[in-house]
């Protein structure tokens, strides 16, 4: 696997400490051993491989999962837990002058569908994924910032059918919505609720292994290469024989699997952090009572949400480069950041901390399809850190189309194969000014 950031990102460090591994256990899963002929593999146990093997298995479809080391361990079980809008970053703008107003309303109408397929999966395999929020608000961080959130609400019937909510500053408070240098108004789309990804994980696991599906931890793919059967995927202790391939590796994918990969995603590490439960003495203290998730309107925003059982999650961008170095300071800043946010919380304890990749597209959309001249291997990827929702349809969209029976439920926009970044191996060279650039006009 040739990766473009150090091994540490791919390794242990930036994982230790994520709080869903304390909230529940997950399907205990053996490698593979020996060889395996099915119709289709997938590579990658997030919520897009997992969602991509329950479709397919439910079809009656003869496949098989490979996770490098266990279910969630890339970004589907160290996210946010906010099952959102969003998937992609190209503004409404953008996507008009690229594709038309029809090919954005798709996009849009996408962005929904996924909220809308979590949900009824939820409800369908009777999970309890610790669910709260009603939609998710956005908050002004800087008083011009409302007039953008005031443009954004006129969109938003266009865009997804529903009404935004304009929050002004002074009815902050009474929504238990203070955060400490004051946000000055807010706007709240009623789409959207945030969960436990672990608790998703293992329901989207254990639904897809009573289908049929056959789920292997410890096998990390070395390479795919074609044979008379199609594909080969060659494990350490076996070789998966199939006709056809989902790459389902998002920020964990490598520039070698397949080779056409190379260059054509960007990974970009968030970190997350969780406190101990808080009191109601302390949220009062804070006046931030509210189950709403909530993000703020800077370029690199912070994401953030009180949980049912009364934690605090609170997240943001990661460190640029990776190492041990790196993350210690990304978790410093992250920290700063809270406690500048929330000063009532100064001397909360924060209990867990940790980091993952999500992946980006250079033309800031995600791809689901075949790859190019690949003969079978599909991949759906590239959500912009945006992936619970959109990931867990990606990956039912591309298990329709492997079956040859998509309904024209995928927009046109995510069906564009993804284009090359400038600077190969080392574009991550590329991030640093961007960052820079965008933190500028940042108010945090
Ligand atoms: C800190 C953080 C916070 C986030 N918060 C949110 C949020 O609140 N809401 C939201 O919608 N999105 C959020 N995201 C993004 C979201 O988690 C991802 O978009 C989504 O989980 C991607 O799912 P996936 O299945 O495509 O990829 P991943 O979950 O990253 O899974 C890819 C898997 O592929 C495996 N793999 C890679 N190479 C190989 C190989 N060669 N062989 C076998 N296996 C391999 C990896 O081990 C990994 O488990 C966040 C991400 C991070 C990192």
């Amino acid at each position: 696997m040739q990766r473009i950031l150090s091994a540490y990102a791919y390794g242990a460090g930036p994982r230790a400490g994520c709080w869903w591994d304390e909230t529940c256990d997950l399907p205990k899963l053996n490698a593979l051993q020996g060889d395996l002929s099915v119709d289709v593999a997938i590579i990658g146990g997030g919520f897009t491989g997992l969602s991509a093997a329950l479709h397919l298995a439910t079809q009656g479809v003869k496949v098989t999962l490979l996770e490098a080391q266990d279910i969630g361990w890339g970004a589907s079980g160290r996210n946010g837990g906010f099952c959102c809008l969003g998937g992609g970053i190209a503004g409404d703008d953008a996507l008009d002058s690229r594709y038309g107003r029809d090919a954005r309303l798709g996009f849009r109408n996408a962005e929904k569908a996924a909220v809308l397929f979590v949900e009824e999966t939820i409800n369908r395999l009777g999970l309890d994924v610790d669910r709260h929020s009603k939609g998710e608000t956005e908050f002004a961080c800087r008083p011009k910032d409302m007039a953008g959130l005031a443009k954004m609400a006129k969109r938003t019937h266009e865009n997804y059918g529903v009404e935004a909510t304009v929050i002004d500053q002074s009815d902050l408070a009474g929504l238990g919505m203070t955060g400490g240098p004051a946000f000055f108004g807010a706007l709240s789309i009623p789409i959207g609720f945030g969960l436990n990804p672990r608790k998703l994980l293992a329901g989207f696991a254990l639904a897809a292994i009573d289908a049929g599906a056959d789920l292997f931890a410890a096998s990390p793919v070395l390479g795919v290469a074609r044979n008379g059967h199609g594909h080969a995927l060659k494990c350490p202790q076996g070789v998966v024989n199939a006709q056809q391939v989902i790459v389902a590796t998002n920020g964990y994918s490598s520039e070698d699997i397949p080779i056409w990969l190379a260059s054509r995603f960007m990974p970009v590490q968030s970190t997350v952090l969780v406190t101990r439960p808080l009191s109601n003495a302390e949220l009062d203290a804070q006046g931030w009572t509210t189950e709403q998730m909530g993000y703020d309107s800077q370029n690199l925003l912070h994401y953030f949400r009180l949980m049912p059982d009364r934690r605090f999650l609170f997240g943001m961008r990661g460190a640029i480069r990776s190492g041990p170095r790196a993350e210690m300071k990304a978790r410093q800043r992250t920290q700063a950041d809270f406690r500048k946010m929330f000063p009532a919380w100064s001397t909360v304890e924060i209990s867990n901390m940790w980091s993952g990749m999500v992946s980006l597209a250079r033309k800031k959309l995600p791809f689901v399809g075949e790859i190019p001249a690949s003969n079978g291997i599909w991949t759906a990827m590239c959500y912009h850190g945006n992936g619970v929702a959109m990931g867990s349809y990606a990956g039912k969209l591309v298990a329709d189309m492997v079956l040859g029976r998509a309904t024209g439920e995928c927009p046109e926009v995510m069906t564009k194969p993804l284009t090359k970044f400038p600077l190969g191996r080392v574009r991550r060279m590329l991030l640093p000014p961007v960052y820079g650039q965008l933190m500028l006009q940042d108010r945090f």
